[in-house]
C-alpha cells in the first residue's frame, strides 16, 4: 500500500477552473479557440516546476510530457490523458469554485443565482459525499470538473511520483489535448509519436466507474428535392418537400427506437436537424448502437423507408448517404486482456470497487483507440457535467490519484 499523499488535487481544480477554456464547435481553426491554451501554458509550467524535463506545448495545441520510467528494463508506456477544453453548453467565463468542507445533505443555494439549488433529492450520488468536501460552481457558470477534475488528478499523480522516486515505474506520458467537447480532441494528434502502449483517458463520473466500451456512431444525411409550381396552379405538378419529409420522419420514428425511450445497452436513431423549405429538406440524423450490426441495422432500415417514399413520390429526388462518426472500442480493448486485468489489480490495491459501464456516447478515448493506442476511461467523479449544477467530490477524485499511483506500478511489474 502507498503512504497516503498529501493531495493537491482539489486545490488545483479550484485554480485551473477560473481559467476559461470554453470551446468552440462552430469555429474553423485549431484548437477552436485561444484561449484553451492559458490552461495548456501553465500545464507545461507546472509540470516543469515538478522537475519534468520533457515536457512542451506543441504547435497543434497539445501537452505532452514524458516521465521517464524509476525501473530497467522493458515495461509499456502508460499515457494519462484529459481536455483542458470546458463543453460550449453552459458558460465557462469567471467560474468561481466553491469549497463546501463537510457537506451535511442540506440545500445548496449557489449565491450568484438564486434560482440554482443542488438538492440531494436531484443528485442522489450526494449521499455518498455527505460529512466530506465537495465543490461546486456560484451559480452563473458550468464549474468545469469536465475535464479540470481529470487534469487535477494526473496533475497530483506526477507531482507525487517526482516526489517519490523510489515508486517503480515505467515510463509514463500524459497528454492533454484541447477541443474534446467539440469531437475534435485527436484530429492533430500524432499518437505514433507518443511512444505510449496504453493509455487512459481521466473523464468519467462516479467512483470506482470504468469504461471500455462506447457507442458505434454514425450520421445518416437524407436530403428530399421536390417539385416546385406555382401554388395556385400547382394541381398534378408540385411535390412538396416538406411533406415527403415529415412523413418521412414520422414513419422512422415510429418503426425505430428514439433516444428518449431507450437506456443502458440499447441503441437508437436520433433526427436532429432538419431544414429547408418546399422545395428542398435536409434531414440529418444520429444513429448509435454498441453492436456494429444494430447500427448498420438501423441504417438498412432507414434505407428502405427511403426508398419506399421514392417511390411514393416518384418526381421527388431522395438521397440517403451514411458517414462514419466513431466505432466501439471494446473489440479493440479485449485484444489487450491485460489492460483489464491490470486496471482491475489497480482499483483493488487503491481500496476502489470497480464498476464497469458502457458509455452511451464517445470518449476520445474511442478514437484513440482506432488509431493505434488503446484507451480506456476512469473515474474523476465530476458530475452534473455541462450544467451550473456541476460538482464534485474531494474525496472520489483523491481517490482517482490513489488509483493512478498503483496503476504505473501495477504496469511495471511491482
Ligand atoms: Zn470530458
Amino acid at each position: 500500500m502507498i503512504n497516503q499523499p498529501n493531495y493537491s488535487v482539489a486545490d488545483r481544480l479550484m485554480r485551473y477552473v477560473q481559467i476559461d477554456s470554453t470551446s468552440n464547435p462552430d469555429a474553423i481553426q485549431f484548437p477552436s479557440t485561444e484561449k484553451q491554451l492559458n490552461v495548456s501554458r501553465l500545464l507545461v509550467e507546472e509540470l516543469r516546476g515538478m522537475g519534468v524535463e520533457d515536457v512542451s506545448l506543441n504547435p497543434e495545441g497539445y501537452v505532452i510530457a514524458q516521465i521517464p520510467a524509476t525501473v530497467q528494463g522493458k515495461v509499456p508506456v502508460i499515457c494519462f490523458c484529459s481536455h483542458v477544453d470546458t463543453a460550449p453548453d453552459c458558460s465557462g467565463t469567471d467560474v468561481k469554485p466553491i469549497l463546501h468542507t463537510h457537506y451535511t445533505g442540506a440545500d445548496i443555494h449557489l449565491p450568484d443565482d438564486a434560482e440554482q439549488v443542488i438538492r440531494l433529492a436531484d443528485y442522489p450520488y450526494l449521499h455518498q459525499h455527505i460529512g466530506k468536501s465537495i465543490i461546486t460552481a456560484s451559480g452563473k457558470t458550468l464549474l468545469g470538473a469536465d475535464d479540470k477534475s481529470g487534469i487535477a488528478i494526473i496533475m497530483d499523480t506526477i507531482a507525487y511520483l517526482m516526489q517519490h522516486p523510489a515508486i517503480p515505474h515505467g515510463k509514463i506520458v500524459v497528454l492533454f489535448t484541447p477541443d474534446e467537447e467539440t469531437g475534435r480532441g485527436t484530429e492533430r494528434l500524432l499518437v505514433l509519436e507518443l511512444g505510449a502502449d496504453v493509455a487512459y483517458t481521466l473523464d468519467g463520473g462516479e467512483l470506482g466507474s470504468y469504461e471500455e466500451e462506447t457507442f458505434n456512431a454514425d450520421e445518416v444525411l437524407i436530403t428530399v428535392e421536390g417539385v416546385m409550381a406555382h401554388p395556385g396552379y400547382a394541381k398534378g405538378k408540385m411535390v412538396n418537400a416538406v411533406t415527403v419529409a415529415a412523413q418521412l420522419v414520422d414513419t422512422i420514428a415510429k418503426e425505430l427506437p428514439k433516444p428518449e425511450q431507450t437506456e443502458h445497452r440499447e441503441g437508437f436513431v436520433h433526427p436532429h436537424t432538419m431544414e429547408g423549405n418546399a422545395e428542398k429538406i435536409t434531414i440529418r440524423y444520429l444513429i448509435r448502437d454498441f453492436a456494429l450490426e444494430g447500427l448498420h441495422q438501423f441504417e438498412k432500415t432507414i434505407q428502405s423507408i427511403a426508398k419506399e417514399s421514392a417511390l411514393a413520390y416518384p418526381a421527388a429526388r431522395i438521397t440517403c448517404t451514411v458517414k462514419e462518426q466513431y466505432r466501439n472500442m471494446k473489440p479493440i480493448i479485449d485484444q489487450h486482456p491485460e489492460i483489464l486485468q491490470n486496471t482491475k489489480a489497480a482499483y483493488q490495491r487503491a481500496g476502489v470497487e470497480m464498476n464497469i459501464q458502457p458509455v452511451r456516447g464517445g470518449t476520445d478515448g474511442s478514437r484513440l483507440s482506432y488509431m493505434g493506442l488503446p484507451c480506456t476511461n476512469i473515474f474523476t467523479g465530476m458530475q452534473a457535467i455541462h450544467s451550473k449544477h456541476e460538482w464534485i467530490g474531494v474525496s472520489d477524485m483523491e481517490r482517482a490519484v490513489d488509483v493512478l499511483i498503483e496503476l504505473v506500478q501495477v504496469w511495471a511489474g511491482g
